[in-house]
């Protein structure tokens, strides 16, 4: 039996009439019309005004840190619930990230012990110098709860929207509600560009600025002149024309996850122990990854037994994020509750979610589930 992937790469076709362009166009650098004209589409779709594509969403984040003035002897809170790339981006600046669990009802950062961490923090005189939200599995967070509270204290909130193409949070779309928001297109995302990153702003500046720092810095000059450091993440013009057709098609690779969410529901949600991710009235989830919890006690079986015999049928399912408070590099950091988190992760797992998976391949995979490892 073929390999069914996690969330493998989805091609239209159209993404090859764009690369073919900047081909014949001899457009091969890290800019390009391609470049420019994807900034735009991008910001558009999402309803941002400004985007600067990046040669990922790692990049993006460093760079956003960056403009808010991070660095050592900061600290910046952040979702435990995440990727590594959210919380090293933080260590590259040199400042020290502080872990925040996740709510049960949507599994980003939870909102009331942000604000109990923010208020003791502010007592001790020791408030981070921002706060990093994660959209965790394309589902937003609670942000009419989140802003208000980093408000209060002045602190700038930065979106780690990189799973989250797509989502809409009380009708409008995540990655412009915190000072700019940051989206990655790297190959298992809900599209792709095989790597690469977006920062959207409403703050022109800012974009302009993030522009000027991923191409190395360059002084107005015409030869090298540099008063600043700066980095090499710009897109490539040939990735910016496949991210092109990519968005094209991004509300009906946002349907079709959210099918195969819907599909395996039906097929088992009936069984004990089985629970799904929520979605909160508020949020409009792309259902990037279809996450499923197992109560080993109710179920019969540990979500590791199920992640091994769909292994063994060549199915790959994966356990949620481990949180970023238990992980080894981190080990120093603070954290602010934790539980929540670290039973998501013993229990959670991700079941393959492509936008091509068909019917067929769902049935596969939950008959393995429903038959063979439960009793
Ligand atoms: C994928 C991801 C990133 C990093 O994006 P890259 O483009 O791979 O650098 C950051 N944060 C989260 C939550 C992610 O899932």
């Amino acid at each position: 039996m073929d390999r069914i992937y996690l969330s493998p790469p989805h091609m239209d076709g159209i993404e090859f009439d764009f690369l073919r362009d900047a081909y014949e166009s001899n457009w091969i650098a890290p800019l390009g019309p391609h470049v420019d004209a994807f900034e735009q589409e991008f910001g558009q779709t999402i309803g941002v005004e400004h985007a600067a594509a990046l040669s990922s969403g790692t990049a993006g984040l460093h760079l956003a840190l960056l403009q808010h003035g991070i660095g050592p002897g900061d600290s910046v809170m952040v979702s435990s619930l995440t990727f590594s790339a959210t919380a090293n981006a933080v260590v590259y600046t040199g400042a020290s990230p502080v872990f925040v669990d996740s709510e049960p009802a949507s599994w980003n950062m939870d909102p009331d012990l942000l604000a109990d961490e923010l208020e003791d923090r502010a007592t001790a005189g020791k408030l981070p110098a921002a706060v990093v939200v994660v959209d965790i599995y394309g589902q937003p967070a609670d942000y009419d709860r989140i802003l208000p509270v980093c408000e209060e204290y002045g602190i700038p909130v930065i979106e780690d929207a990189a799973e989250a193409l797509g989502a809409e949070y009380k009708g409008r779309s995540v990655g412009g509600f915190g000072r700019c928001g940051v989206f990655s297109f790297n190959g298992n995302k809900i599209i792709t560009t095989s790597g690469g990153g977006m920062l959207v702003s409403d703050n022109a500046a800012m974009v302009q600025e993030t522009r000027f720092l991923s191409t190395q810095a360059r002084d107005a000059a015409p030869h090298y002149e540099h008063s600043t450091i700066g980095f090499n993440y710009r897109m490539s013009n040939l990735l910016a024309a496949v991210g092109r057709g990519q968005l094209q098609v991004l509300e009906e690779r946002v349907e079709a996850r959210r099918r195969v969410f819907d599909s395996y529901v039906d097929r088992l949600a009936a069984l004990p122990g089985i629970g799904f991710m929520p979605e909160p009235p508020w949020a409009r989830s792309t259902r990037w990854l279809t996450c499923v919890t197992i109560e080993p006690g109710e179920f019969g079986a540990t979500r590791e037994d199920v992640r091994l015999a769909l292994e063994a049928e060549n199915i790959e399912a994966r356990p949620l994020w481990k949180p970023m408070h238990l992980q080894p590099v981190f080990a120093d950091c603070e954290m602010a509750g934790g539980d929540i988190s670290a039973r998501l992760f013993e229990q959670g797992l991700c079941l393959p979610s492509g936008s091509a998976l068909s019917d067929d391949q769902i049935d596969r995979i939950t008959d393995i589930i429903a038959t063979r490892v439960s009793r």
